[in-house]
């Protein structure tokens, strides 16, 4: 199927929310996928908006349906995915898609949409990234080894994908990505 669909990943606490966020910002007309979780909400996320919260029986209902274009357990525990209705919807109507999803995630994604442009957001360096897991302050100290650990599989990975943006500053990664999407 052919559309324009960029997959944005990287390691946590890497700032690829804030990226995507202030590039929506800068340019409304990008159409960003809102995934399924089985994560509950942190305070503050709005169902629909940030994520579709879902039961697990819900989630495995999704899959049972080959609803999802990829899906991954993500940090060791909660199920994330990628409604496929929407994207292929939205990719039909020519917008342009924005798929914010794990490493594992933009493997799928590349399998089945292999005309997916791929972008790493990577860290200035490794202790920039602790940083600000620490200093965001949403995950306990278990939490924090546990996604630390994903990440450095993770930044292993990065020469996979097709662009690799470093999130030094969030103004100067979204002009980058500005200039990668040709927006
Ligand atoms: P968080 O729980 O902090 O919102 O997200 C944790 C991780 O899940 C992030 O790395 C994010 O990119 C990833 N993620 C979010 N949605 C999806 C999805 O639909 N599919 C996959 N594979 N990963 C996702």
């Amino acid at each position: 199927m052919s559309g324009d669909v960029t997959v944005i990943s990287g390691p946590t606490a890497v700032g690829k929310g804030t990226v995507v966020r202030a590039l929506k910002e800068r340019h409304p007309e990008v159409w960003v996928s809102v995934s399924a979780t089985t994560r509950a909400p942190r305070p503050g996320e709005v169902d629909g908006q940030h994520y579709w919260f879902l039961s697990n029986a819900a989630f495995d209902e999704l899959l049972a349906a080959d609803d999802l274009l990829e899906w991954a357990v993500v940090h060791g525990r909660d199920r994330y995915g990628t409604p496929a209705g929407a994207v292929l919807g939205a990719m039909d109507r020519g917008e342009r898609v924005i798929l914010e999803i794990d490493l594992q995630g933009a493997r799928q994604v590349r399998a089945r949409l292999p005309q997916a442009r791929l972008v790493f957001i990577a860290p200035p360096d490794w202790d920039e990234l602790v940083a600000r897991l620490v200093g965001r302050g949403t995950e306990n100290a278990e939490q924090r080894e546990r996604r630390l650990h994903t990440a450095r599989g993770e930044l292993a990975a990065a020469d996979e994908f097709d662009h690799i943006v470093v999130n030094d500053d969030v103004g100067r990664a979204v002009d980058e990505l500005v200039d990668l999407l040709g927006l």
